[in-house]
Parts: structure tokens; sequence; C-alpha cells
């Protein structure tokens, strides 16, 4: 969808975001929105290694296309502040890998997802983040998708060189008082541009930490992508450029696709 002016329209302000409680709290949580029935909806999954820029992505393509960003990230972060007596035995299991820190066994996450499977049917698609990680979970996915009858639309792989994420991740700086997450270019780089608290690096944003945070996301990521790449799912999307370029980009990828009848592996 473009406008006049070549920028990409969305269909939703921001500020009517779905609040995703079916996904964050279960499928008896009820979503702030109902989305529209789509002819053809999006129901896609976002690769990317930390510092790309997906979670924007996410969020650009939420309001372009009213699919929900579905992050298991997102899901297990949120169950440490649910009530124990509302979180399912899955989670629980879930809960106690992630604040050690550790992956999430598969069978557990893929229980922690069919809990819910109504998001994945949804009538406005979905936008998979964090998940699958592993050939087994990507597999499994296959499998219930298939079970369900839901096509998958694409697998986008958002892909910036490694000189590109580490001048990026390295120029990041968190405010010791809020918490605000900024970049050092643009403002004093040791003021909050948000409250004027001190700014810190985290220990993991530094130059060498992140080669080997990206060596490690690189080596888990390249099973998934020979996956989705053998089934003519992959396109992979330059991620240089601002939000709206890359978004449009997306688009551009996910149009040429759609006319194309879902040929084979494509990079943009
Ligand atoms: P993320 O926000 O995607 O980096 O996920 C945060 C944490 O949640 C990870 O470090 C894992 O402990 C857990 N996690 C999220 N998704 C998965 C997954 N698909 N498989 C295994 N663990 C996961």
């Amino acid at each position: 969808m473009k406008s006049k002016t070549g920028q990409p329209t969305v269909a939703a302000p921001a500020n009517l975001a779905n609040n995703r409680a079916a996904w964050l709290r279960g499928a008896e949580a009820v979503c702030s929105l109902t989305p529209s029935p789509s002819k053809n909806p999006q129901r896609l999954i976002l690769l990317g290694a930390p510092g790309v820029g997906k979670g924007t992505q996410a969020d650009l393509l939420h309001q372009w296309c009213g699919a929900c960003h579905l992050s298991t990230g997102d899901i297990f972060r949120g169950a440490k502040n649910l009530p124990p007596d509302e979180r399912s035995p899955a989670m629980e299991k879930a809960l106690g890998f992630m604040v050690r820190g550790e992956l999430v066994p598969d069978q557990t996450v893929l229980d922690v997802v069919c809990e819910r499977v109504g998001c994945l049917r949804c009538l406005g698609g979905f936008l998979l983040d964090g998940f699958p990680r592993t050939v087994a979970q990507a597999e499994a996915l296959e499998q219930l998708l298939a079970k369900e009858q839901l096509p998958l639309t694409a697998v986008l792989d958002y892909d910036l060189p490694l000189e590109q994420i580490v001048a990026r991740l390295a120029g990041r700086r968190v405010c010791a008082s809020c918490n605000l997450i900024s970049h050092i270019t643009g403002h004093e780089p040791e003021i909050c541009p948000q409250c004027g608290g001190k700014l810190y690096q985290r220990e993991d944003d530094r130059p060498q930490a992140i080669r080997v945070r990206m060596e490690a996301y690189r080596r888990s990521t390249t099973p998934l992508t020979e996956f989705y790449g053998k089934r003519g799912l992959l396109l992979t999307i330059p991620a240089d450029g601002t939000p709206a370029e890359i978004l449009q980009r997306t688009m551009d990828a996910l149009a040429k696709r759609h006319a194309h009848g879902n040929g084979g592996d494509q990079a943009v």
C-alpha cells in the first residue's frame, strides 16, 4: 500500500495497536481489538539478528496489515508479572528456563504456542517473532499450520552487515533512571534525552560481545533460513536505511511474491 507521495500508508494509528492479550496472557484473555478479516491475511515469520530493527518493523507491519506481533519472548517476559494461578503448567516450566537465561526446550515452547493457537487462526494473520527458533520448532509449526489449513505467506529475514549491527548496538545506551533506550547520535552522550538521567552501556552491547552474540545468532539461524529457503518461503530484506524504507522494501517483496504466485527464495 503506497500513498501519492510514495510513503507507506498504514491501516491503523499506533495508539490503536492491539494489546495482544490472548497471546500474552493466554487464550482466555480477550484482545482489545478484533482485527478485520482480510481476504489475504499476512501470516509471516520474522527473522533478524538483535539490532536489525525487527521490533520496529513488526510495529509498522502491524499498522500496515493489522496482523499482530506475536513474540514468544514477550510471552515469557510477561509471564513473570502474571499471578501464578494465571500461568499454565507449560508457561511455569518455560519461565524457569528463561530466568536462568537458557533457551526454553522445544516441547515446552510448542505447548505454550499451542495454547494460543487461536492467535494463529486470527483472521488478521500473524507476525511470529522469536518462534520458531530451531528446525524442530519449525517442523512442528509446519505440521500445526497444515492441520489448521493456515498457509504461511512468507518468512522475512531482515539482513544487515555485521559492522553496521556493531555500529548500531555499540551506540545504544540505557538510562539508569527511566530505562529509556536511546542511541548516542543526536544528544549529549551521557545524558538521557527523556529525563536527564545518567546513561550507561550494557555489557553485551560492547563491540566484542556483539560479535560473539552475532556469531551465535548466525549459527542458530542458518538451519532455519535453509529450512524455509528449501520451501520457497524465504524473503531476504536488506535492513539498512530508515524504518519507512525497510517497510517499503518488505511490502514490495510481499507484493512481488504475491504477483508471481509465491515463487522461490528471493533477495530484495
Ligand atoms: P527473545 O525476546 O526472543 O530474545 O526471547 C527471550 C527469551 O525467551 C530467550 O532467551 C529464551 O529463554 C526464551 N525464548 C523465547 N522464544 C523462544 C523459543 N522459540 N525457543 C526457546 N526459547 C525461547
